[in-house]
């Protein structure tokens, strides 16, 4: 039997493994951050994620707040087609 503490952080991985890594929530379509880098694969991840939070410049120099991915959840400022989106599609 799992732990609280392992059970949380298996639904915390299960949660980060909805992410496409399509980059869109970082502007990948758009003016991107200039912290969005796009690996081998074709996916995208963050060069400072664990600070990745507060004020940000995009490629272009302008300013941005970046914010958890469940403040985009609550703005609904997801577009179609990132994993989030479509996973509250499916429950909603
Ligand atoms: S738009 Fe959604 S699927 Fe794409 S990188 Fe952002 S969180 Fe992940």
């Amino acid at each position: 039997m799992l732990s609280y503490e392992e059970y949380m952080a298996s639904k915390e991985e299960d949660f980060e493994g909805t992410c496409l890594r399509c980059g869109a929530c970082c502007g990948a379509f758009d003016d991107p951050c200039a912290e969005l880098e796009k690996n081998g694969q074709g996916h995208y991840f963050c060069r400072s994620y664990k600070e990745r939070f507060g004020q940000k410049t995009t490629v272009s120099g302008k300013t941005f707040n970046c914010v958890s991915i469940r403040e985009h959840i609550r703005a609904g400022t997801l577009r179609e087609g990132c994993g989030y989106a479509d996973m509250l599609k499916n429950i909603l």
